[in-house]
């Protein structure tokens, strides 16, 4: 007999399981059932609607009921949610939610797909008044972008700063609306560390989106929202994006256990703990490749492998579940940002030692007309060298460096693993010694103990202190801008002056990303010089790092005028 699989939610994970299962079975029967009125849109593709970027609602939706039968004989039906499940008579409770008819729904084999949902808190006063939005499905965004049309919108609040709020607030900002982007953490996107996110702030504020860190909402007004501080920003509509909630209600009706982070509780197969009964994608609680503890990751490359994996299973094939790293990438106006496996908050959390690469060198050759400088911080295990972790931010491909760590993280690999990749190059695409090459090169000098480094966060209080800090640049750079009290000793100029420099105090060397002060330091070192420390990320990086603040603190800026070139 034929077998009968009913799946519930019909995008990511749900659409990804019910393509598998026909090519692994022609003769099942594959009904999906999805509360929402489209089943397989690009829900990462929802906010790029509102800058018109994706011009319609229509492109959103990448496949319908229509095609599902004719292409796939999979029934998927939209509008229907499915409100309780009897897992000892094999049944689930479906809601035809446009007829408010029920009926009951046999299954062999059941598989949970439902996702998470937006987090919005009832004891957010004004959470339920009409300019309040979260978004997650078609009928979300186009709502929120006809508001702002029919009711002429100029000033929106997006509350969180996590992925979907910077790309809705990306997207409103181009298209010209007045966004104010408020957000609890001291930073936007909590998976790069502070440095890194500094880079977004820089751009967030260049861009003219009225960033607000530390601050929570407290109230939604009909024109307004009031924050935590007391502080009141005007706004005509409201997104929240203040995280999801895996979607467990049908799961506990089912007797299924939930696990420690609240997620559905699944093995390597993606079994739950009731016979028959299968969870994917969002719902689901996950393991950490690197940690091994129990989290959760809402990413649809993951969803749609887990769902490959739960029809394999359900056919004999075996698989290997190796857990998730969490590798993301997102887009900020001129900026790419991306990241994989553990950053360094994760690691202290995790009493992991580490230590740090960070560098700036060009995304490709210098002479080319699209270069950039690319921020790269590498993080790895110490003593091993073991890989643990990248975040880039650049203007050019951040993603394909990133894409790199993550495989080289999925493999063991380690510093001189990474040294050693031959990576493909030429001018336009990269430099012969490609970022990750770099980094790697750095990495191993640092754990070697080959020089000392200070971080861009330390050099603030080094500048404040009157710390001897040297800046080898030539004299042209310098004039562009340079830390206070810094003296310039260019570096074709140092073993000629090396009387200018203390052999009794720590000696601080910069450039302007890295590499000539590596030379310096290299060079002092030979001439028995003790205390010296080359500066992470020079110039350029501490700029990057102390911009935004500067800008929107009342305090006073450690360089003279800043420089990006
Ligand atoms: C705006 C936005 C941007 C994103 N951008 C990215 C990105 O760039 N990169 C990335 O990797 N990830 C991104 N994601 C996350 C990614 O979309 C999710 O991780 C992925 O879709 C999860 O798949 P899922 O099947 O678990 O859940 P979903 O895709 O959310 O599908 C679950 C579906 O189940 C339905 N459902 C729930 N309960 C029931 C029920 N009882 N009966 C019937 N139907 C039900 C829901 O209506 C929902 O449509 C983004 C998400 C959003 C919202």
């Amino acid at each position: 007999m034929a077998k009968k699989v009913v799946i519930v939610g019909g995008v990511a994970g749900g659409a990804s399981v019910a393509s598998r299962i026909r090519r692994l079975d022609e003769k099942a029967e594959i009904i999906m059932f999805e509360r929402g009125s489209d089943v397989s849109f690009s829900n990462c593709s929802l906010p790029f609607f509102l800058s018109r970027i994706v011009p319609t609602t229509e492109n959103l939706v990448l496949m319908n009921p229509k095609k599902f039968k004719n292409q796939y004989n999979i029934i998927a039906k939209t509008l229907h949610e499915v409100v309780d499940v009897d897992p000892v008579r094999k049944k689930v409770r479906v809601k035809n939610l446009a007829s408010n008819e029920e009926f009951d729904e046999s299954y062999d084999s059941l598989v949970l797909c439902p996702g998470a949902s937006p987090i919005a808190p009832r004891s957010i006063e004004g959470v339920d008044k009409p300019h309040v939005f979260t978004v997650r499905n078609v009928g979300d965004i186009s709502g929120l972008d006809s508001y702002i049309k029919e009711h002429n919108i100029n000033n929106i609040a997006v509350i969180g700063g996590g992925f979907i709020g910077l790309e809705v607030a990306e997207n409103l900002g181009l298209d010209k609306k007045n966004v104010t982007l408020i957000e609890k953490l001291n930073q936007v996107l909590a998976p790069l560390d502070y440095d890194m996110a500094q880079i977004l702030h820089k751009e967030l504020y260049d861009k003219g989106v009225h960033l607000i860190l530390e601050d929570g909402i407290k109230k939604i007004e009909d024109n307004a929202v009031v924050l935590e501080s007391g502080t009141v920003v005007e706004a005509g509509a409201v997104v929240l994006s203040l995280g999801v909630r895996p979607e467990v209600e049908l799961a506990k009706k089912a007797g299924i256990t939930l696990g420690e982070t609240g997620g559905i509780l699944v093995d390597h197969n993606y079994r739950t703990s009731v016979e028959d009964i299968y969870a994917v994608g969002d719902a689901i609680e996950v393991t950490h490749f690197l940690t091994n503890k129990k989290t959760r990751l809402t990413l649809a490359g993951p969803a749609q492998r887990q769902a490959r994996a739960a029809a394999d299973d359900m056919y004999g094939k075996q698989h290997r579940n190796t857990g998730v790293i969490g590798s993301s990438v997102v887009h900020c106006f001129d900026y790419n940002a991306a990241c994989t496996g553990l950053n360094e908050k994760q690691c202290k959390a995790s009493g992991i030692n580490y230590d740090v690469a960070y560098v700036i060198p060009e995304d490709m050759v210098k002479i080319m007309p699209k270069v950039n400088p690319l921020f790269f911080k590498l993080i790895f295990e110490t003593p091993s060298g073991k890989i643990l972790g990248a975040q880039a931010v650049g203007k050019g491909n951040v993603d394909k460096r990133i894409d790199v760590i993550a495989a080289f993280i999925m493999l063991h690999g380690t510093l001189e693993d990474l040294k050693e990749l031959e990576l493909c190059y030429s001018p336009m695409f990269s430099t012969a010694k490609d970022v990750v090459n770099h980094a790697a090169l750095v990495g191993l000098n640092i754990l070697n103990g080959v020089y000392r480094q200070i971080p861009v966060t330390a050099v603030r209080e080094l500048v404040e202190n009157n710390a001897v800090i040297i800046d080898v640049r030539e004299p042209h750079e310098f004039e562009g801008g340079y830390f206070i009290n810094a003296k310039n000793i260019p570096l074709s100029q140092l073993r000629d002056r090396l009387d200018e420099i203390p052999k009794d105090k720590p000696v601080y060397l910069h450039c302007r990303s890295g590499q000539r002060s590596y030379n310096a330091v290299c060079a002092l070192q030979g001439l028995g010089y003790k205390n010296v420390y080359n500066m992470m990320g020079s110039f350029l990086g501490v700029c990057a790092y102390e911009y935004f603040n500067d800008k929107t603190k009342d305090r006073k800026p450690i360089v003279t005028a800043y420089n990006f070139t």
